[in-house]
């Protein structure tokens, strides 16, 4: 239960975030008008509005909540760090116990040799990082032209000018100035979206092929990275055909060109390992890019993990030019890698891959059984990390016209029945926290199924 009384001056608040907070990712011109959900208190898998009201949170605050809200030894361990030691940099070659311990013990978790971390503030500077990493590191090498970065369409890699750059979904791209001059967005490796009539092996080998061809068209010695995300999550919950993240590490390898995976959303549990790129898609990448789950949301951090093979060319010989100046004060901050440090083992105590190992796919059961709803064009995802995508006609696949806003009606409809879910044009996203239960599984799709069946007849 909520521990306090929900004594808030609701109307004072919503005029104070009217008139002062700039949101991100909404029409400004609609603020005004729109009541703010206003979220005060966390619990497991739920989370109260300032009216008290409990909703499931199945967007898990924005893919992160990992471990769950209200975890008393998050905020002992939080407290006690900041008590000890409320700060310290990183620069240069200072450290403190809980970076040093975190950057070891991520690199237990990790594929292949990827043995070192560059601690950042989130997942955007971990992204931003790791590309100015691979610039640094073939300028080292004397290949001053291999600099090239491939990237997907409906990709979502952050908000820094280079990982917004690097991002690739449309809505986004229209309203800001972004680097073209060395990025290449391949199409998106969306099966729903494929050509009628080809089949998914067919499909695979087209669009496994583009990242070849691409390759190929730059030349191999000018490009220097391919950066993906295992699912692409922001951008609907793609999932590429089978044996995609493979064989595109594979062609990487092939071209010594540097294979990049995004692992901000998949990693810490989401698809039921710490790290999914080697368990779940069989690849061994050279750079994974982590946040969000790392700390849970309790507290922001991120990271990029690097192979041995890659830093220890940096590190063989000294006074070459090989400092990388790259950081942020609040790098390694002590007490995010404290958070970190607890938040790990929580997931290693409370087996929190294992429950999503067993009820991941009960979640995309569920959701799967709203497919008989006329709207319903697809459910795809894996564990927990699922998409909805609606249409206006089933046969062919259409997209509900903008004016609809077909996901918001139903987000609108959800809330006030105990559901937040995320709306995104006409697709709803699901990223719960993954200490989600089967019951409140049933109680959210439940609430999704009459939500859905009143927006489906409202538009009729
Ligand atoms: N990479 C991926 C795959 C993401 O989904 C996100 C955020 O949603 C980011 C990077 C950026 O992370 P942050 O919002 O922590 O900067």
């Amino acid at each position: 239960m909520p521990n306090s009384n929900f004594a808030y001056d609701i109307a004072d608040l919503t005029a104070k975030d009217r008139d002062h907070m700039i949101h991100p990712w909404v029409d400004l011109g609609t603020v005004q008008s729109r009541e703010p959900l206003i979220v005060a208190q966390g619990e497991g898998a739920c989370i109260y509005n300032v009216q008290g009201q409990r909703m499931i949170d199945g967007i898990g605050g924005m893919w992160c909540v990992n471990i769950g809200y209200g975890r008393e030894e998050m905020a002992q361990a939080i407290a006690d760090q900041a008590r000890k030691l409320c700060y310290f940099s990183p620069f240069g070659i200072i450290g403190t116990p809980p970076s040093i311990e975190l950057a070891e013990r991520l690199t237990r978790h990790a594929p292949g040799d990827l043995k070192h971390v560059f601690f950042t503030t989130g997942g955007s500077t971990a992204v931003d990082s790791a590309l100015r990493f691979v610039h640094f590191y073939n300028n080292f090498k004397g290949r001053p032209n291999k600099k090239q970065i491939i990237t997907r369409e409906y990709a979502y890699h952050g908000s820094t000018l280079l990982s917004a750059s690097v991002s690739g979904k449309p809505a986004d791209r229209g309203r800001m100035d972004l680097i073209t001059s060395f990025i290449h967005h391949l199409p998106a490796p969306n099966p729903y979206r494929r050509p009628d009539g080809m089949s998914l092996e067919s499909y695979g080998d087209q669009v496994v092929g583009d990242l070849e061809r691409k390759i190929l068209e730059l030349g191999p010695e000018n490009v220097a990275c391919f950066i993906a995300e295992p699912l692409l999550a922001s951008g609907g919950v793609i999932v590429p055909p089978p044996g995609y993240q493979r064989r595109t590490w594979e062609i990487c390898r092939k071209y010594d060109v540097l294979y990049i995976s995004d692992e901000v959303v998949t990693g810490f549990g989401r698809l039921g390992h710490i790290f999914a790129s080697e368990p779940v898609f069989g690849i061994q990448p050279d750079i994974i890019t982590c946040a969000k789950g790392l700390t849970s949301g309790y507290v922001p951090l991120g990271a990029f993990l690097v192979s041995d093979r890659l830093y220890s060319e940096l590190t063989e010989t000294a006074g070459k030019g090989q400092s990388f100046s790259n950081g942020y004060t609040y790098s390694a901050h002590p007490v995010a890698c404290a958070a970190a440090l607890t938040n790990l083992d929580i997931i290693e105590r409370d087996d929190i891959c294992g429950h999503v190992q067993r009820v991941g796919p009960y979640f995309h059961q569920q959701l799967e059984t709203l497919t008989d709803l006329d709207m319903v064009g697809d459910v795809r995802g894996s564990h927990f990390m699922v998409c909805i995508e609606c249409t206006a006609d089933k046969k062919t696949k259409a997209v509900p016209p903008a004016e609809w806003d077909v996901a918001r009606r139903i987000f609108e409809k959800c809330m006030p029945r105990g559901l937040l879910i995320r709306p995104m044009g006409h697709l709803i996203v699901f990223s719960p926290t993954l200490v989600i239960s089967r019951a409140q599984i049933d109680e959210a799709v439940a609430i999704l199924r009459a939500c859905m069946s009143e927006v489906q007849d409202d538009l009729r």
